[in-house]
Formats: structure tokens, sequence, C-alpha cells
């Protein structure tokens, strides 16, 4: 039998600790935030009432709490389910700085940490959510594959950039100059139906990637190049080229990357032969938002002005897309508007309903951002009341049957009324 279940979208709230900066400056070190992590409970102490309140949430993380604690408290469930068969997301959401990446990634580009097991307190690589997943995958795919049973595993990763409502490719062979960034020994796939044709090139200055809907595969992107991978090592290095991307692009097209969504997605197929032959096939979206912050008036004029709005329109339309989903959940019938911005038309499947879906909420514990950690705490509030019914994605066959129209079964999803 399949499992199907209903669950709500599982939040944790993090409280990462006063930077350098913060520590240096009497001013800004004045604490607002406390984090209870047995009631799950955060309090904010701001200076308005807009600012103020208790919120509880699934969990609640201090400014002590490491990366190994972070996965295992809302990592690790979701990754879990994904080898089941189940899709994933994982979602960090917050102000610039206030820790997403480095809950996502963890500083420095270590895949694992030395002497994890020994002691906790080895910050000079403390690695991430994203690396730790990575491990847990190819962990689990070398230990089920099997010569006996016939089991199969195959995983490709994809890693895209929404910035200004364009989406890039963060893995495509090029990057407009020339350059080829395919790894040695991996082989770039072309994702769309023309397989077999050269990836296409997805520029800085605007690579066309188009979101599409099929009724068989779910929401995907056209053309979008997705890298087979054989180790968690192999998996990681082409996060980190992806991400060093974005990077040559805030530079180069003078970009700034803490306004763009960066979506690392790693897709897991499981084949077991036997009469009937079984594929599962599931995607796991890992997602850094671009910062939550209002754009100050006074920063926002023209190019910026634009970019502010666009950056805006996709963040805004997630947390309408949320509060529509709660709706939802609640027996009301409602429109969701996923396709209103890129960012939610891309995590359709994912929040709005097949899919174990976790957000990370990151916020400072300063009184000077009390106002956005605020509303990271409104929205994190609001996203722990949205339900997702989510099935394993699995299609079987008989072997003289013609795998390729089998569509996967997969119809958990009622929310999907755009
Ligand atoms: P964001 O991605 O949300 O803009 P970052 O993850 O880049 O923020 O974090 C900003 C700075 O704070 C970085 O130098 C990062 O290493 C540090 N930092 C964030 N969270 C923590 C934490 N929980 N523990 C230690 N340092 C942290
Ligand atoms: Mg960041």
């Amino acid at each position: 039998m399949k499992e199907n279940t209903t669950d709500n979208i599982k939040v944790l709230v993090r409280v990462r600790p006063f930077d350098h900066r913060e520590n240096n400056s009497n001013n800004q070190t004045t604490k607002c935030v406390f984090a209870d992590e047995i009631s799950n409970v955060i309090e904010l102490k701001g200076k308005t009432n807009n600012a103020q309140g208790t919120f509880k949430f699934d969990f609640v993380r201090n400014e002590q709490s490491s990366q190994r604690a972070i996965f295992s408290t809302i990592g690790e469930s979701v990754v879990e389910k994904f080898l089941e068969g189940f899709h994933g997301c994982v979602i960090a959401y917050g102000q610039t700085g206030a820790g997403k990446t480095y809950t996502m990634q963890g500083f420095g580009d270590a895949i694992e940490n030395e002497g994890e097991d020994d002691a906790e307190n080895n910050k000079s690589n403390d690695v991430g959510l994203i690396p730790r997943a990575l491990r847990r995958i190819f962990e689990f795919t070398k230990n089920t594959a099997s010569d006996d049973e016939d089991v199969t595993h195959e995983v490709t990763c994809a890693y895209l950039e929404i910035y200004n409502e364009q989406l890039t490719d963060l893995l495509s062979s090029g990057d407009g100059n020339g350059d080829c960034i395919a790894m040695d020994g991996m082989m770039v796939e072309d994702s769309g139906n023309n397989t077999g044709s050269i990836p296409s090139f997805g520029s800085f200055s605007g690579g066309e990637l188009a979101i599409r809907e099929d009724p068989k595969k779910g929401t995907f992107v056209e053309n979008l190049t997705k890298v087979k991978v054989n180790s968690a090592e192999e998996t990681y290095e082409a996060f980190l080229r992806g991400s060093a991307r974005r990077r040559v692009g805030e530079t180069e097209m003078n970009r700034n990357s803490s306004r763009s969504h960066s979506v690392f997605s790693v897709t897991l197929t499981s084949t077991t032969r036997g009469r009937t032959t079984k594929e599962k096939k599931r995607t796991l979206h890992l997602v850094d938002l671009a910062g939550s912050e209002r754009q100050k008036a006074t920063e926002a004029t023209g190019a910026r002005l634009k970019e502010a709005s666009a950056i805006n329109k996709s963040l805004s339309a997630l947390g309408n897309v949320i509060k529509s989903l709660v709706d939802v959940a609640n027996g009301r019938d409602r429109h969701v508007a996923f396709r209103d911005s890129k960012l939610t038309w891309l995590l359709k499947d994912a929040l709005g309903g097949n899919a174990k879906c976790a957000v990370i909420a990151c916020v400072s514990p300063a009184l000077i951002n009390a106002d956005e950690t605020a509303s990271t705490l409104k929205f994190a509030n609001r996203a722990k009341l949205v339900k997702v019914r989510a099935q394993v994605n699995e299609r079987a066959f008989h072997n003289h049957m013609n795998f390729g129209n089998t569509p996967y079964k997969s119809k958990a999803n009622s929310n999907n009324n755009n």
C-alpha cells in the first residue's frame, strides 16, 4: 500500500548569535529575542507593540544550537521521508544576515566536520544542512543498492537562481563565455524532452528558463541542467560551483545575491527490478530565500526599485500563497495563486501538497532587528498552519509494458486549483 499522510509544514525558528560587528558595537547588542527550547516558544521584546509577543513553533533553537542539532531536529525527518519516496522541501527564510546560508550550507566549503562525533565545538568548518542531507542520501543509496534484489539508484542534481523574476541555471555547461563547468566523470543531461541535445546556456544576463506544468511530471523547469552524481562529495562540489557562479553574477552584473532566491534540487530515482518493476522518483528542494527585509525607500530607485519589487513579488507571493493555504487547511475553498511568482510556481508541488515540507525561520537576536524579526515570526507562524498531504511517488509496471507511459500514482494534491 502506498503511504499517504497529512501533516503540517514543520517550522523551526533559529536564533543566531550576535556577530562580530554587533559585539563590537555597544548599541547593537541589546537582546530582544528569547528562545525557550523546551516549550518551543520565542519571546520577542521589541520597543513597539508590533514587535512584541510570544510565538510557539514546532521547534525553537537558540544561539547555542549546533548545526548537527538543526539537522537532526528538522532536516533529517524530511530526508528520511524523501528516502522512503516522498518529495521533500526545506526552505530557509529570514532577513539578510539572519543565518539562512549558514543554516543551509554552513561555514566554509567542507562537507564533513572533523571529529564530528567527538565534539561539537569545531566551528571552523561547521557544515550545514545541505551537506548533511547529501551524506545521508548517499549512505542510503550505498546501503540499499543490491545485486540480489536488483535495486539501483540514480541521483541527479539541479541548481537555479531566481533574480528579478528570472531563472538562471547555475549548473549549465557554459556561462555565455564558453567556459565549461561540467565536471570530470559527470554526465550533463538535458532535462527537456529532447534528450541528447546540448544543455541550454543559462547566462547571467538572463538565461530564459521557463517553468512548465506537465500532468505526469508536475511542475518543472524546462531545459534546466541536471547533473548525474555518484557521491555526496560530487554533489556538494556541484552545489559549490553553482554557488560560486551566483557570486560571479553578483560582481560582474552588479547584483546583490541577498536579493535572489536559490533552489538546489536533488532527485533520487530508485528502481527495483523483478516480475514487476517498481520505480520511485522523488525530488528534494533545498531553498535559500532572498532576504525578507523590506527595501528601504531611500535605497530603492531606478533599477534597484525594479529589482526590489520583483524580489518582493516572489516573497510577497509566497506570503499570499501561505495565507491561502492556511484557509484551505481550515476547510475554506480558496484559489491559491501559485502562478503569481516564479518562486511559488516552482515550489507549487512542494507547498501545495505532495511533499514533506519544512521551514527554517532565521532571526537575529538584536533589538535593532526587532521589526524584521517580528515579520519573520509572523510568516513562520502562518506557515506552521499549512497542511500538506504527501504520497510516495512510485510507479509499477509489468516488464512487457511501455514504461514511458505509466504515470506516477501521486494524486495527493487537492490544493492545485489555479
Ligand atoms: P543570510 O544568509 O541569512 O544572509 P548568513 O547565513 O550569511 O545570513 O549569516 C550572516 C553571518 O552570521 C555569517 O557570517 C554567518 O557565518 C554568521 N552566522 C549566522 N548564523 C550563525 C550561527 N547560528 N552560528 C554562528 N554564526 C552564524
Ligand atoms: Mg545568504
